[in-house]
């Protein structure tokens, strides 16, 4: 076969079709005057309205734009508190008091794109480029299961050469790698792989679902048109706009129902973006009936060579970052919501406590770092800067001082909880049900496997005070079933079982 020169890759690449079928009257979802227009309207919100709102995001319904300008244009500290402790009540009844942990993967940095802020892009001569050799990402595996992960997320730049093809063979490289847990000797391995890539045609997406993908995540970056035209050059596949903005609709089509939207904060006004997040939500719940299975809202950090990084005009401030994530957590209440290592130990621990699912620890960003463990990764050559280097049993002792019990749940889309099952069952806060169980299940898992003492003491007492909880829950009296089964699991999982979920 004649071998595809760059630029007709590049050429083959977005397909018009693959957008047009979703624009609303030749219109796509973004109506940046009505954005405006809304923030304009609630500009001085009252009180009481937004007590009302708050009430409406309890009901876990998602807001619709006035009300969540009007939350976003609130300026009283006291009241900034009762949108604080709602965010993190609405959290507590979707998805209990766990928090997901997961670790990101970087297979290969080679990129064709020119993203302003980021240190992959063609024109950064600093960036050492590599694509990772399966034999390599086998070893990648086996350094995070050694940590302790189970779900992995791979992250790969865009470029002909790291193509679907490559990402299905990291897919299925990743599943087939087992390893033993230091302190007890069992069996262990990555149980869902999620992938960070760029938009793709739907044939492309189709064989990702093949792989056995958990979640297809793709920023936005910005929903600013005009910022995002002008920080990602013209006559780049990244440079398109609306191949961007209906990536995540192409996937549900193609069967990827666990999708995942985010925007990079620091580009524009952080007003806009979250905005942009929920109507981006709205569209997706129109169009297919269920919202995105969670949001993520990177702030942009230093990364090498890149001037916009260090100078964009607007950095979000800790103050503001705290205010958009309780927003978010109110305005799509089912929605996990991640925070990542690129947050700073103190902020991250923060926002935790303000709705956050999700969260990754041990990171790694350079290409091959966590094997090659002995090599000094120099930051200043990496895609963006890591706030939060800490390992993977640190923060689960620090959430778990918190009275957060870490879960590696995998289940959801083992057992078909994936797309609308998911979505109503979040809807009636009965996921959450599930999500402590299976949460209860892989802590005691990682208590075993790996936990230091000190994390394990710690663990031990939160453990015990979980299944009091699933032991005194209504729920559960109504489902003796499900209480026996967790039951025979987790005594399962003491006499060396593992991999046990409902
Ligand atoms: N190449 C794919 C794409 O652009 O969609 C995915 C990989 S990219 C490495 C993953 C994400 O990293 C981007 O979507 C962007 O939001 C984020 N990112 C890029 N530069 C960043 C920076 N300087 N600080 C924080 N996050 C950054
Ligand atoms: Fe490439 Fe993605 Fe980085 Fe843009 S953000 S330069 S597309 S890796």
């Amino acid at each position: 076969m004649a071998t595809v020169s760059t630029r007709e890759w590049k050429n083959s690449v977005i397909k018009e079709d693959e957008i047009n079928k979703y624009l609303i009257g030749g219109k796509d979802y973004i109506d940046a005057a009505s954005i405006f227009s809304a923030l304009e309207r609630q500009k001085n919100p009252d009180v009481r309205m937004i007590r009302d709102i708050l009430q409406k995001s309890l009901s876990i319904t998602t807001l619709n734009p006035d009300e969540t300008a009007a939350l976003l244009q609130v300026k009283d500290p006291s009241v900034w508190e009762e949108i604080n402790a709602t965010a993190l009540a609405v959290k507590k009844k979707v998805y209990d008091n766990r928090i997901v942990f997961f670790a990101p993967l970087y297979c290969a940095n080679h990129c064709v794109n020119n993203c302003a802020y980021c240190g992959f892009r063609e024109a950064n001569n600093l960036e050492v480029r590599r694509i990772l050799t399966m034999e390599e990402v086998r070893k990648e595996t086996i350094s995070v299961l050694r940590e302790g992960h189970k779900r992995l997320i791979l992250v790969f730049g865009e470029h002909p050469s790291t193509d679907v093809d490559y990402m299905t063979d990291c897919i299925r490289t990743v599943y087939s790698v087992n390893e033993i847990a230091p302190n007890s000797g069992q069996a262990t391995n990555i149980r869902r792989v999620n992938i960070n890539a760029a938009p793709m045609e739907m044939d492309k997406l189709r064989k990702l679902k093949e792989a056995g993908i958990g979640t297809y995540q793709v920023f936005q970056e910005t929903y600013h048109r005009e910022t995002f035209e002008k920080v990602h050059p013209p006559h780049t596949l990244k440079g398109h706009y609306r191949w961007r903005l209906y990536a995540l609709h192409r996937a549900i089509e193609a069967g990827l129902d666990d999708v995942a939207i985010g925007a990079l904060f620091g580009l524009y006004d952080w007003r806009f973006e979250v905005m942009g997040l929920l109507y981006h939500t709205l569209d997706l719940e129109r169009q297919f009936g269920i919202g995105p299975h969670t949001i993520s809202f990177p702030r942009m950090t230093p990364a090498s060579g890149s001037w916009l990084s260090n100078n964009s005009e607007y950095m979000v401030s800790d103050d503001d970052f705290k205010k958009l994530v309780a927003v978010l957590r109110l305005s799509v209440p089912t929605a996990g919501m991640i925070v990542t290592a690129r947050e700073k130990a103190g902020i991250k621990k923060e926002v935790l406590q303000l709705g956050c699912t999700q969260t990754d620890a041990s990171t790694r960003i350079g290409i091959g770092a966590y094997s090659d463990q002995q090599k000094e990764y120099n930051q200043e050559s990496e895609q963006f800067t890591i706030g939060d280097p800490r390992d993977l049993d640190d923060v689960i002792r620090e959430v778990g001082e918190l009275g957060y019990i870490a879960s590696f749940c995998t289940a959801g889309y083992r057992c078909g909880r994936t797309g609308e099952t998911i979505m109503g069952m979040l809807s009636h806060c009965v996921e959450s049900k599930f999500c402590k169980l299976n949460a209860v299940l892989t802590y005691r898992e990682y208590l075993n496997d790996y936990a230091t003492p000190k994390t394990r003491t710690i663990g031990e007492k939160l453990i015990a005070q979980e299944i009091g909880e699933i032991e005194n829950e209504p729920y559960f009296q109504q489902k003796p079933h499900l209480l026996s089964r967790f039951r025979s699991d987790y005594a399962g999982i003491l006499e060396g079982k593992r991999d046990l979920y409902l």
